[in-house]
């Protein structure tokens, strides 16, 4: 295991567009593992890898401490709903804004090894894997927040 630095807002990493995932091997897992650890050691529910300085399209969700998503490659492909929630970032510490978010997303991405997955999740989970996509593309909550003065 190895933790890894979380990089701060003001960081440019935090504002790219990630590259595709396009080879699954041993390094990838290794990068999941250190983000699984680093979430954890951080207390997050979710950690996306331009967090960790790296500008892939991948992230891990954990929302309940026991159902561990990894996403590689992800798309929301439907939504339904909206839900309003006050969010957080680990790049962003102290920072707490409300941000509108779809109740329920379907998403489809893959595994650590290559193979395509589906998810339908609701909720709490809707909104990590959200605010991790967003990760993605350069997008923080603080962009979307709804209170904002
Ligand atoms: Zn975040």
């Amino acid at each position: 295991m190895a933790l890894r630095n979380i990089l701060k807002y003001g960081d440019p990493t935090l504002r790219q567009k990630c590259y595709e995932v396009t080879i699954f091997n041993e390094s990838l897992g290794i990068l999941l593992d250190d983000m699984k650890d680093t979430m954890f050691a951080a207390d997050g529910v979710g950690l996306a890898a331009p967090q960790v300085g790296i500008p892939k399209r991948l992230c891990v969700v954990c929302v309940d401490g026991e159902t561990m998503y990894e996403l590689i490659n992800p798309v929301i492909v439907k939504t339904s709903g909206t839900q309003r929630g006050q969010e957080g970032c680990l790049s962003i510490p102290g920072e707490h804004a409300i941000v509108e978010r779809p109740k329920t997303v379907w998403v489809e991405a893959k595994d650590r090894y290559g193979k395509p997955c589906s998810y339908k999740v609701s909720d709490l989970t809707a909104v990590a894997f959200c605010h991790e996509i967003d990760h993605l593309d350069g997008t923080l909550f603080i962009d979307k927040t709804v209170d904002k003065k």
